[in-house]
């Protein structure tokens, strides 16, 4: 069984025309199980970068349910009882409950029991029996997730196990917006992952120019391109995180009503929102609730647009790039834009 790590969704092409902007700051760590880059325009910004990290390291240590410390290990150890939190988890989570209860329980983060199952996210992924897949599924339910904000605690049923990887880049990244705005940044780029926050616009004053990855095509590959600014874009798809078995491909945005990799007509599922919250949580949910649902899910929400991608390499837009707000450039003949 081969395992595939692919962690890059989107690209940035940055094209620097003036030599009169100061030299970009950039720096890669690998951090939330994933390769997280940071570039800042503005001069004398180390201080803001190290923050930025020690930020991101600080999160990590709280929502990681690999970390055997971890404020979400330690809902999950004690199972059963309430568990004091800090506000920045208990916001996690009772953000994590707006998504479950917009896509009526597809987006899920007790699917802590089915991730190990299929352990998508570790050394040795396999396909559970079914057996196996009944019992984990019976664990799962975020109606059994109880918060209590007077004292900031949580509680989960006995169990039961989050795990916060559909949404915790996204809410990470609006944290770190915050400090760039506290700092006075103007211009940076933040890159979790393949969940990319522009922050500002670019140097010259001009739009970021952002590659739609090629949900078919390998790292690097780009599909279409958008213009963007002052906005996050987040990407989830079938060729983020898989493995093959059997000449099949499992990927890890797992349904919890079947206990298996979602398996619709969807290829990916881009969404583009000033807030990179919304951003992951909705490209994990419209991903679980397929193009038509998803779709009309977007129109309902003010600021968010969704590029959705089928198998059969078709490509469907959300009013707000159907209509031109956001330039969207397909450069891919292989892909058709649907009207
Ligand atoms: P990525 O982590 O690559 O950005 P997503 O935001 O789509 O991709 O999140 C996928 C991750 O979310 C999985 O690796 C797993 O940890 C978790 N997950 C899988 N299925 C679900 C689900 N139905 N609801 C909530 N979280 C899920
Ligand atoms: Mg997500």
């Amino acid at each position: 069984m081969k395992k595939v790590c692919l962690l890059l969704i989107c690209f940035v092409f940055l094209t620097f025309t003036a030599c009169s902007q100061a030299k970009p700051l950039k720096e890669s760590r690998f951090l939330l199980d994933t390769l997280v880059e940071i570039t800042i325009y503005n001069k004398n910004s180390q201080d803001v970068m190290s923050e930025l990290f020690d930020k991101i390291q600080a999160f990590e240590n709280k929502f990681s349910k690999y970390a055997e410390d971890s404020e979400i290990s330690q809902i999950n150890n004690n199972a059963g009882t309430y568990v004091n939190v800090s506000e920045d988890t208990f916001e996690l989570i009772e953000q994590s409950l707006y998504f479950s209860e917009i896509s009526d329980g597809l987006f899920d983060i007790s699917i802590g029991p089915l991730v190990d199952l299929w352990g998508i996210n570790q050394e040795n992924p396999r396909v559970p029996t079914q057996r196996e897949i009944d019992l984990a599924k019976e664990k799962i339910g975020y109606r059994n997730i109880s918060l209590n904000r007077e004292n900031m605690s949580v509680s989960v049923a006995e169990g039961m196990s989050l795990d916060t990887g559909a949404i915790a880049k996204g809410f990470i990244t609006d944290r770190l917006v915050s400090v760039l705005r506290e700092r006075k940044i103007e211009s940076a780029l933040l890159n979790l992952g393949g969940n990319l926050y522009l922050y500002g616009t670019k140097p010259d004053g001009s739009d970021w120019t952002i590659g739609i990855r090629d949900p078919f095509g390998l790292q690097g590959d780009y599909m279409a391109t958008v213009s963007l600014k002052d906005t996050s874009i987040v990407t989830s798809g079938i060729y983020e995180r898989y493995f093959e078995a059997d000449g099949k491909r499992y990927h890890h945005i797992l349904n919890p009503k079947t206990g298996y990799p979602e398996d619709n007509e969807l290829a990916s599922v881009s969404i583009i929102s000033p807030s990179s919250t919304m951003c992951d949580g909705l490209s994990t949910t419209c991903f679980l609730l397929g193009l038509g649902k998803g779709m009309e899910l977007i129109e309902s929400l003010e600021n968010a647009e969704a590029i959705m991608i089928t198998r059969d390499k078709k490509v469907y837009l959300s009013s707000g790039l159907k209509n031109g707000k956001i330039p969207f450039k397909l450069v891919d003949t292989n892909y058709t834009v649907v009207n």
